[in-house]
């Protein structure tokens, strides 16, 4: 992962706007950028271009949108940035977070209708953090339709996109202007291609242990459940063109990866009333701050593990996630008629009565829990009872390239770099410095906003307006 001189280089084309990286940033950026008149190229490393985006639940926080507004949901970008700096204790800059808030129904609006993505405003629970109900999501709730439908977006509009197409290198002059870069294939082979403008879409370090090891070692322990190939190689390079990086400890975990399965439990069990025991039957923490903090409090318990609890009512509501789905065909969802049957089924000691039984006090408002949640806000759990064994994860990192509001790669001046752009894990997100300020979509938004608006900035730049 070099920074090369372009004396160096030996071309064997060009194209005017290049992309390194085909997940939800690389395409929503390659998309914008044809839609805004400029030639452009996709560089993927792996077979398939999906990335961390096929793996999510693809939901996209989008205040203000007519899917919204559809359903009467009163809402507006300064209520969400308003939730973003509560969430990260004002440790985030507050004007990039209204910016993308901003950018969050329009971004959506386009990607429904410029790139056929059949979006739907999830209206059946609060992710916690949020004030309202504003994530938008494809008919399963997956990353992979999400990615799906980007692909046929893709197709439509002749864009190419090379796979095992893995960039090594970037050609970059003395005041730091891209040339091109250098990509290498699978039998070893090396093929140098010039560009005008340069999109980082190749997210961030969570693939790499080494930059864990480094960056974010109360991690290491979590299990990994993103992307293998995204190996920080956008901070690399930024960092040797004097780009600013910032926020290089934050990412996103999550409390509820289905032991062993690696299957993500959607958190909207917790907030509904379920909680988490560890190997003594007893609660750690509250559950309820969000799920990404709630993956350090696990790694630290015995075992690394915990057992989400809650009942039939909540089973049934998460039913209409696809994750779920393959969570009961994988059989991980276990059932108990009575509390003396959830001690059998998960193995836990009788603790685990006396713990479901302060819950049910606190559901009812007669006790105060001790880690300071209000599960008056959840349901009142009732037998039969569901549990489901899980382990905390590492999803992505957060930090990275400071950009503008054009994803424009900024440096420490805060002057930006002459044609470098970069969007979702490859930028710093949102999410303040560490675990706990990540809010949920705030991934998805970070990626498709920003991928958007650097591929309408980079094919701005390469028709010589953005100069
Ligand atoms: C289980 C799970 C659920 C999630 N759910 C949500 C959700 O509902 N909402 C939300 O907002 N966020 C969610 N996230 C986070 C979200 O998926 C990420 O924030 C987002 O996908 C990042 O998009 P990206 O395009 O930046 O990266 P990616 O989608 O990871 O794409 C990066 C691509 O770059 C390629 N690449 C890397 N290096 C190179 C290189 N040198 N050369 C060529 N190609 C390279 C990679 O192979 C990869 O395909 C979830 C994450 C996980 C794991």
């Amino acid at each position: 992962m070099s920074i090369l001189s372009p004396s160096s280089a030996k071309f064997q084309g060009h194209v005017p706007v290049l992309i390194v990286g085909g997940g939800g940033c690389g395409l929503t950026a390659a998309l914008a950028a044809k839609q805004s008149g400029a030639e452009v190229l996709v560089l993927e490393r792996d077979q398939t271009a999906l990335g961390t985006t096929a793996m999510s639940t693809g939901l996209i926080p989008a205040p203000g949108s007519r899917f919204q507004r559809a359903k009467n949901i009163d809402d507006s970008p300064e209520i969400f940035a308003a939730d973003i700096m509560t969430k990260t204790k004002n440790a985030t800059d507050y004007d990039m977070a209204l910016h993308l808030a901003r950018e969050g129904a329009p971004t959506v609006e386009w990607l429904a209708d410029y790139c056929n993505v059949p979006l739907s405003l999830v209206d059946s629970f609060l992710y916690p953090g949020h004030a309202k109900m504003r994530m938008h999501g494809t008919p399963n709730r997956t990353g992979s339709e999400l990615m799906g439908a980007l692909h046929q977006a893709i197709e439509r509009d002749s864009i190419d996109v090379i796979t095992e197409a893995q960039v090594t290198d970037l050609f970059a002059d003395d005041v730091k202007r891209i040339h091109g870069l250098r990509m290498t294939r699978p039998d070893g082979s090396q093929e140098d291609l010039e560009c005008d403008a340069l999109i980082l879409a190749c997210c961030g370090f969570a693939g790499s242990r080494e930059m864990l090891q480094e960056y974010i070692p109360e991690i290491l322990e979590a299990t990994f459940f993103g992307h293998p190939g995204n190996k920080g190689d956008a901070i690399k390079w930024g960092r040797d063109l004097g780009a600013d990086i910032a926020d290089i400890h934050a990412y996103q975990g999550h409390g509820g990866l289905a032991y062993g399965q690696g299957i993500p439990i959607l958190w909207a069990h917790i907030v509904r009333g379920g909680f988490q025991v560890n190997a003594y039957g007893v609660r750690f923490s509250n559950e309820a701050r969000g799920y990404s903090e709630q993956a350090v409090d696990i790694v630290a318990q015995p075992g690394h593990w915990a057992w989400s609890i809650f009942d039939q009512k909540i089973h049934d509501a998460m039913k209409e996630f696809d994750d779920y789905q393959d969570a009961i065909k994988a059989d991980c969802i276990r059932t108990a008629n009575t509390d003396d049957e959830l001690c059998a089924i998960t193995g836990l000691p009788p603790a685990l009565k006396d713990t479901l039984a302060q819950v049910a006090e606190m559901a009812h408002g007669q006790r105060v829990d001790a880690f300071g949640r209000d599960f008056t806000k959840g349901w009142v759990l009732e037998a039969p009872f569901r549990a489901v064994k899980v382990s905390g994860a590492l999803f992505h990192t957060q930090g990275g390239l400071v950009v503008d509001k054009n994803a424009r790669v900024l440096r420490a001046d805060k002057t930006p770099l002459p044609n470098l752009f970069a969007g979702g894990g490859a930028a710093r997100g949102i999410s303040g410095p560490g675990n706990s300020g990540y809010l949920a979509g705030n991934g998805l938004l970070a990626a498709t906003a920003l991928g958007r608006l650097a591929g309408i900035a980079a094919a701005k730049l390469v028709s010589g307006q953005g100069r």
